[in-house]
Protein backbone atom coordinates (compact mmCIF):
# COMPACT_ATOMS: atom_id res chain seq x y z
CA UNK A 1 0.00 0.00 0.00
CA UNK A 2 2.88 2.68 0.93
CA UNK A 3 4.69 1.81 -2.06
CA UNK A 4 1.91 2.66 -4.34
CA UNK A 5 1.39 5.80 -2.26
CA UNK A 6 4.72 6.47 -2.39
CA UNK A 7 4.57 5.35 -6.76
CA UNK A 8 1.33 7.43 -7.08
CA UNK A 9 3.20 10.67 -5.00
CA UNK A 10 6.28 10.42 -7.77
CA UNK A 11 3.82 10.06 -10.62
CA UNK A 12 1.75 13.31 -9.29
CA UNK A 13 5.35 15.04 -9.53
CA UNK A 14 6.07 14.05 -13.08
CA UNK A 15 2.84 15.61 -14.27
CA UNK A 16 3.49 18.69 -12.31
CA UNK A 17 7.17 19.23 -13.86
CA UNK A 18 5.86 18.06 -17.13
CA UNK A 19 3.23 20.42 -17.18
CA UNK A 20 4.92 23.53 -16.04
CA UNK A 21 7.35 22.24 -19.20
CA UNK A 22 4.67 22.56 -21.32
CA UNK A 23 3.19 25.95 -19.55
CA UNK A 24 6.91 27.72 -20.06
CA UNK A 25 7.25 25.90 -23.84
CA UNK A 26 4.12 27.16 -24.80
CA UNK A 27 4.85 30.65 -23.43
CA UNK A 28 8.05 30.68 -25.26
CA UNK A 29 6.18 29.80 -28.28
CA UNK A 30 4.09 33.05 -27.97
CA UNK A 31 6.25 34.93 -27.11
CA UNK A 32 8.52 34.20 -30.52
CA UNK A 33 5.59 34.60 -32.57
CA UNK A 34 4.65 37.83 -31.28
CA UNK A 35 8.30 39.31 -31.44
CA UNK A 36 8.32 37.60 -35.00
CA UNK A 37 5.35 39.78 -36.24
CA UNK A 38 6.46 42.99 -34.66
CA UNK A 39 9.72 42.39 -35.88
CA UNK A 40 8.27 41.88 -39.35
CA UNK A 41 6.02 44.51 -39.01
CA UNK A 42 8.95 47.21 -38.65
CA UNK A 43 10.07 46.13 -42.33
CA UNK A 44 6.46 47.35 -43.45
CA UNK A 45 6.37 51.42 -44.46
CA UNK A 46 2.92 53.24 -44.09
CA UNK A 47 2.43 56.60 -45.65
CA UNK A 48 0.82 59.22 -44.09
CA UNK A 49 -0.96 62.22 -46.28
CA UNK A 50 -2.41 65.29 -44.50
CA UNK A 51 -4.50 66.39 -47.17
CA UNK A 52 -3.69 70.02 -48.91
CA UNK A 53 -0.80 72.37 -47.44
CA UNK A 54 0.51 75.48 -48.24
CA UNK A 55 -1.49 77.68 -50.78
CA UNK A 56 -4.11 75.21 -50.57
CA UNK A 57 -5.92 75.31 -46.97
CA UNK A 58 -8.58 73.16 -47.80
CA UNK A 59 -12.05 73.64 -46.32
CA UNK A 60 -12.51 75.79 -43.27
CA UNK A 61 -14.93 75.86 -40.85
CA UNK A 62 -17.17 79.53 -39.52
CA UNK A 63 -14.52 80.44 -37.62
CA UNK A 64 -12.14 79.96 -40.83
CA UNK A 65 -10.02 77.08 -39.21
CA UNK A 66 -8.69 75.53 -42.00
CA UNK A 67 -8.63 71.80 -43.06
CA UNK A 68 -5.22 71.57 -43.97
CA UNK A 69 -3.90 72.11 -40.40
CA UNK A 70 -6.07 69.71 -38.47
CA UNK A 71 -4.96 66.88 -41.12
CA UNK A 72 -1.46 67.57 -40.32
CA UNK A 73 -2.21 67.53 -36.78
CA UNK A 74 -3.95 64.56 -36.46
CA UNK A 75 -1.46 62.37 -39.40
CA UNK A 76 1.55 63.51 -36.53
CA UNK A 77 -0.44 61.97 -33.64
CA UNK A 78 -1.35 58.52 -36.09
CA UNK A 79 2.43 58.36 -37.02
CA UNK A 80 3.89 58.70 -32.86
CA UNK A 81 1.59 56.39 -32.34
CA UNK A 82 2.24 54.02 -35.45
CA UNK A 83 6.14 54.31 -34.81
CA UNK A 84 5.37 52.90 -31.09
CA UNK A 85 4.46 50.30 -32.38
CA UNK A 86 7.08 49.71 -34.74
CA UNK A 87 5.84 50.63 -38.25
CA UNK A 88 7.70 52.91 -40.26
CA UNK A 89 6.04 56.28 -41.15
CA UNK A 90 6.50 58.72 -43.90
CA UNK A 91 4.63 61.53 -44.11
CA UNK A 92 3.78 63.37 -47.89
CA UNK A 93 4.27 66.59 -45.92
CA UNK A 94 5.56 67.09 -42.47
CA UNK A 95 5.10 71.22 -42.12
CA UNK A 96 2.74 73.64 -43.74
CA UNK A 97 3.51 73.18 -47.52
CA UNK A 98 1.80 71.89 -50.56
CA UNK A 99 4.03 69.23 -53.22
CA UNK A 100 3.70 71.00 -56.50
CA UNK A 101 6.74 71.95 -57.89
CA UNK A 102 6.65 74.86 -60.35
CA UNK A 103 6.81 73.54 -63.15
CA UNK A 104 5.79 75.16 -66.89
CA UNK A 105 3.18 73.10 -68.54
CA UNK A 106 -0.68 71.95 -68.75
CA UNK A 107 -0.54 69.75 -65.69
CA UNK A 108 -2.61 72.04 -63.23
CA UNK A 109 -1.03 72.61 -59.81
CA UNK A 110 -3.92 70.62 -57.41
CA UNK A 111 -3.02 67.49 -59.83
CA UNK A 112 0.93 68.25 -59.54
CA UNK A 113 0.71 68.27 -55.97
CA UNK A 114 -1.54 64.72 -55.71
CA UNK A 115 1.27 63.00 -57.94
CA UNK A 116 3.94 64.09 -55.64
CA UNK A 117 2.28 62.70 -53.18
CA UNK A 118 1.95 59.22 -54.87
CA UNK A 119 5.56 59.56 -55.58
CA UNK A 120 6.67 60.10 -52.26
CA UNK A 121 4.58 56.94 -51.56
CA UNK A 122 5.62 54.62 -54.63
CA UNK A 123 9.43 55.78 -53.44
CA UNK A 124 9.16 54.97 -50.06
CA UNK A 125 7.71 51.19 -50.98
CA UNK A 126 4.67 51.82 -49.20
CA UNK A 127 2.59 48.83 -47.48
CA UNK A 128 -0.39 50.90 -47.40
CA UNK A 129 -1.50 54.81 -48.03
CA UNK A 130 -3.37 56.65 -45.17
CA UNK A 131 -4.38 60.30 -47.00
CA UNK A 132 -6.25 62.47 -43.96
CA UNK A 133 -8.67 64.89 -44.70
CA UNK A 134 -11.84 66.79 -43.30
CA UNK A 135 -15.10 67.10 -45.06
CA UNK A 136 -17.55 69.60 -45.63
CA UNK A 137 -21.27 69.69 -46.94
CA UNK A 138 -24.01 72.51 -47.79
CA UNK A 139 -25.85 69.77 -45.82
CA UNK A 140 -24.63 71.34 -42.24
CA UNK A 141 -26.28 68.49 -40.26
CA UNK A 142 -24.19 65.71 -41.86
CA UNK A 143 -21.15 64.53 -39.37
CA UNK A 144 -18.88 62.15 -38.67
CA UNK A 145 -15.89 60.74 -39.73
CA UNK A 146 -16.03 58.24 -42.93
CA UNK A 147 -13.10 56.20 -44.70
CA UNK A 148 -12.85 55.97 -48.42
CA UNK A 149 -11.86 53.50 -50.81
CA UNK A 150 -10.35 52.15 -53.85
CA UNK A 151 -13.47 50.47 -55.17
CA UNK A 152 -11.06 48.68 -57.36
CA UNK A 153 -9.14 46.86 -54.65
CA UNK A 154 -10.30 44.36 -51.84
CA UNK A 155 -7.24 45.63 -50.02
CA UNK A 156 -8.00 49.29 -49.94
CA UNK A 157 -11.73 48.16 -48.87
CA UNK A 158 -10.29 45.74 -46.23
CA UNK A 159 -7.85 48.60 -44.79
CA UNK A 160 -10.82 51.34 -44.82
CA UNK A 161 -13.16 48.51 -43.09
CA UNK A 162 -11.13 48.05 -40.52
CA UNK A 163 -10.13 52.11 -39.92
CA UNK A 164 -13.81 52.67 -39.85
CA UNK A 165 -14.58 49.95 -37.19
CA UNK A 166 -12.11 51.75 -34.94
CA UNK A 167 -13.33 54.75 -35.85
CA UNK A 168 -16.79 53.88 -34.58
CA UNK A 169 -16.08 53.27 -31.57
CA UNK A 170 -14.63 57.13 -30.85
CA UNK A 171 -17.55 58.66 -32.55
CA UNK A 172 -21.29 59.83 -31.59
CA UNK A 173 -23.20 57.67 -34.51
CA UNK A 174 -21.47 54.98 -36.22
CA UNK A 175 -20.54 55.93 -40.33
CA UNK A 176 -20.10 52.90 -43.31
CA UNK A 177 -16.95 53.02 -45.83
CA UNK A 178 -18.05 54.49 -49.04
CA UNK A 179 -16.37 53.78 -52.38
CA UNK A 180 -14.45 57.30 -53.59
CA UNK A 181 -13.03 58.52 -56.72
CA UNK A 182 -10.16 60.35 -55.42
CA UNK A 183 -6.88 60.21 -57.62
CA UNK A 184 -4.69 59.59 -54.58
CA UNK A 185 -6.63 56.46 -53.82
CA UNK A 186 -6.52 55.44 -57.39
CA UNK A 187 -3.20 54.17 -57.55
CA UNK A 188 -2.92 50.38 -58.97
CA UNK A 189 0.40 49.70 -57.40
CA UNK A 190 -0.47 51.05 -54.10
CA UNK A 191 -3.19 50.23 -51.11
CA UNK A 192 -4.67 53.79 -50.20
CA UNK A 193 -7.54 55.13 -48.59
CA UNK A 194 -8.93 58.25 -47.57
CA UNK A 195 -10.03 59.10 -44.29
CA UNK A 196 -12.61 62.24 -44.08
CA UNK A 197 -12.47 62.84 -40.23
CA UNK A 198 -15.57 64.98 -39.75
CA UNK A 199 -17.36 67.61 -41.40
CA UNK A 200 -16.09 71.21 -40.83
CA UNK A 201 -19.49 72.31 -42.44
CA UNK A 202 -20.55 70.72 -39.02
CA UNK A 203 -20.58 73.16 -36.09
CA UNK A 204 -20.63 70.01 -33.40
CA UNK A 205 -17.40 68.33 -35.68
CA UNK A 206 -15.90 71.58 -36.09
CA UNK A 207 -15.67 72.23 -32.15
CA UNK A 208 -14.50 68.60 -31.93
CA UNK A 209 -11.81 68.46 -34.93
CA UNK A 210 -10.29 71.75 -32.73
CA UNK A 211 -10.02 69.74 -29.75
CA UNK A 212 -6.81 68.08 -28.73
CA UNK A 213 -8.09 64.99 -26.76
CA UNK A 214 -10.78 64.15 -29.81
CA UNK A 215 -8.22 64.58 -32.69
CA UNK A 216 -5.56 61.87 -29.77
CA UNK A 217 -8.60 59.58 -29.93
CA UNK A 218 -9.04 59.73 -34.20
CA UNK A 219 -5.12 59.62 -34.66
CA UNK A 220 -5.45 56.19 -32.23
CA UNK A 221 -8.64 54.65 -33.73
CA UNK A 222 -6.49 55.60 -37.22
CA UNK A 223 -3.57 53.88 -36.00
CA UNK A 224 -5.10 50.49 -34.45
CA UNK A 225 -7.08 50.46 -37.79
CA UNK A 226 -4.04 50.45 -39.64
CA UNK A 227 -2.19 47.67 -37.63
CA UNK A 228 -5.10 45.11 -37.44
CA UNK A 229 -4.43 45.65 -41.13
CA UNK A 230 -0.90 45.07 -41.27
CA UNK A 231 -0.95 42.28 -38.71
CA UNK A 232 -3.54 40.45 -40.21
CA UNK A 233 -1.75 41.29 -44.00
CA UNK A 234 1.17 39.50 -42.08
CA UNK A 235 -1.01 35.90 -41.18
CA UNK A 236 -1.15 37.09 -37.23
CA UNK A 237 -4.21 38.34 -35.55
CA UNK A 238 -7.71 38.94 -36.49
ZN1 LIG B 1 -9.55 67.78 -48.15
Amino acid sequence: MLVILIIKQKLFRYIIVLAILFGIAGLLFLLFQTTKTEGVLGKLTVTLDPGHGGVDGGTSDQQGNLEKNINLTIALKVRQQLQQSGVRVVLTRDRDTDLAPFIMGRTGRHRRDLLGRIKKALAARSFCLVSIHCDSSVDTGKQGAVVFYNYLSESSKELAGLIQEELNLVQDKPGDIAPGKYFIIRQKALTGVLVEVGFLSNPNDAIKLQSDQYQELLAGAISKGVLRYCRKALGNGE
